[in-house]
């Protein structure tokens, strides 16, 4: 064996020089800040076959350099989502303070998924997931929960709760012919219809309940719905319901829809399906649950007061939730991976418990605290907690409240400003959220009063269609026409969440994810849509 090298390989690869990563490092953070004065990059160029053709690694071994270089081509320009004119989607800058958890979660490499290969890791899991228990169902006895690799595991974690709740033994048996099924709502996530496929329920037993106006499931459709599942034959296994849905902010009353399967499961006899809440993207309202309105310590407008006070009633009734979902990679402005499944009672998790006998490899596991007794996943990275917390601290409760507000006062400003214009129709004005989903028509149209009679039920489909395709239109005209140093970026949705008689209705979309964008965008906005028509 060439023992020079293999030197060489240790001193340059398994031997820490804080100089050289943190100069590395400085690279990367500067060739950062420099793309921040570039306009967002619409779609950059990929090239998937030159990708494919050249797939040669290096034979000799080489230093940090070549790591970098080896990256550094598809990192430059690529879009961070720093600037303020995203406006696209769910999609923002991850904090600063996430990125310090982040390194530090990187250093030690820590494995969740038992305390032995984590060392304090899952304790601060633990930590993070109980100021997030507490933040969400506004302080509860035994909550518990688990860092998850997104929103779509953390459902499938609520309905494999329902599932066996309803089914008992199913994680050993299987469904064995037990019909089952899950409702959400028409303006559900589709990550719904994925965990129903791969939990074996079967999307077709998936059921969507219609909404109503403000994008929230119709209650007295979801009370059908159950009573026809029952009448079958079927078990309902959960009930999942948005707060926040992607598109639109429709919020369901989860008090109520609680209160509808505790009524069900008594008249019927049977097992009370999981309540399980997709909060992917609405969880971040709760930061705004004990802002003291009398107080105003943060000095809040009047008007956002009132928005405070609506973010205040929207999340009550979470705490009637049995598990919630949320996506701290989404509107927490943090690093991917970071969602968290949470539990109002920690008993939930005997559900899901494997034995020590099933894996081996844990024999030490203790389920009290090692999730590898429950977890879906195996090794799991600790970035969730680590991001988690430290966002959580260094940026402050105050901190979270004011950016939240910001991000709703932006979103109802735009709302307010396109509600006046006459050939604008705002979709989600009663909704409260970071998004807004709207009609542009051309000028000289009556959007209010085209959408009175689409949502009333008086709008023939062919009349509808070519509605549709003149909002699309003009959607398409703005883009084609945008200056992109100036103009923010939106999206265009063919689907806001709701069927008015069956028309699906389309909308452009606009999210408040930077806390960088500012009154001027939205001015600027206002006008590519007035110079549009
Ligand atoms: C994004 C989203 C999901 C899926 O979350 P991932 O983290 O992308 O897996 C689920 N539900 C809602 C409402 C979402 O917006």
């Amino acid at each position: 064996m060439d023992q020079k090298l293999y030197g060489q390989i240790v001193d340059n690869f398994f031997t820490c020089s804080p100089e050289l990563i943190t100069a590395i490092f400085r690279e990367f953070l500067l060739a950062v800040q420099a793309e921040s004065s570039l306009p967002p990059s619409p779609r950059m160029a990929q090239n998937y076959e030159t990708a494919q053709a050249n797939p040669e690694i290096h034979v000799l071994p080489g230093n940090l350099k070549d790591a970098r270089d080896a990256v550094f081509p598809y990192f430059w320009g690529t879009d961070g989502w720093f600037s303020p004119l995203h406006l696209e989607n769910v999609k923002g800058p991850a904090n600063y303070a996430s990125l310090v958890g982040a390194l530090a979660c990187l250093l030690k490499n820590p494995n969740l998924c038992t305390d032995t290969y984590s060392q304090r890791s899952n304790e601060l899991e633990i930590k993070a997931v109980t100021a997030l228990a507490n933040l969400l169902f506004y302080h509860i006895e035994d909550p518990w929960g688990v860092f998850t690799m997104g929103g779509t595991i953390s459902n499938l974690y609520g309905a494999k709760l329902g599932i066996e709740k309803t089914c008992p033994g199913a994680m050993h048996n299987g469904l064995d012919g037990t019909g089952i099924a899950g409702i959400v709502s028409e303006a559900a996530h589709y990550s719904n219809l994925t965990l129903a496929g791969w939990l074996g329920l079967g999307t077709k037993n998936l059921h969507s309940i219609p909404t109503d106006e403000t994008f929230a499931m119709r209650l007295d459709l979801l009370e059908q719905k159950l009573e026809e599942l029952h009448a079958d034959g079927a078990r309902v296994a959960f009930v999942t319901a948005t707060l926040g849905t992607t598109d639109s902010s429709g919020i369901d009353d989860v008090a109520a829809i609680h209160g509808i399967l505790e009524s069900f499961a008594a008249r019927r006899g049977v097992t009370r399906p999981q309540l399980h809440v997709d909060a992917a993207v609405g969880w971040v309202l709760s930061f705004l649950a004990a802002y003291d309105a009398a107080q105003n310590e943060l000095g809040f407008s009047p008007s956002t007061l009132a928005l405070v006070q609506r973010a205040q009633r929207a999340t009550a009734g979470l705490r009637a939730a049995d598990s919630i979902t949320i996506d701290f990679h989404k509107m927490g402005w943090g690093h991917y991976p970071a969602s968290a499944f949470l539990v109002r009672s920690r008993q939930d998790l005997r559900y899901l418990s494997r034995s020590t006998e099933d894996m081996p490899y844990f024999s030490e596991a203790d389920g009290r605290r090692d999730p590898a007794v429950f977890t879906l996943e195996t090794s799991r990275p600790a970035f969730g907690p680590y991001t988690v917390m430290a966002s959580l601290n260094g940026i402050g409760l105050a901190g979270w409240q004011l950016l939240v507000a910001r991000a709703l006062e932006l979103a109802e400003d735009l709302k307010q400003r396109l509600e006046r214009l006459e050939y604008c129709k705002v979709l989600n004005l009663g909704a409260i959220g970071p998004s807004v989903v709207w009609w542009v028509l051309p000028k000289g149209r009556n959007a209010k009063e085209i959408y009175e009679r689409t949502v009333s039920g008086q709008m023939p489909e062919d009349k509808f269609s070519r509605y549709a395709a003149e909002i699309r239109r003009l959607f398409e005209k703005r883009e084609k026409n945008l200056d992109p140093r100036l103009d923010a970026r939106l999206s265009f949705t063919l689907n806001a969440g709701h069927k008015a008689h069956g028309l699906a209705l389309p909308a452009w979309k606009a999210v408040f994810f930077n806390p960088l964008t500012d009154g001027a965008v939205l001015d600027r906005l206002i006008y590519s849509i007035e110079e549009l028509l």
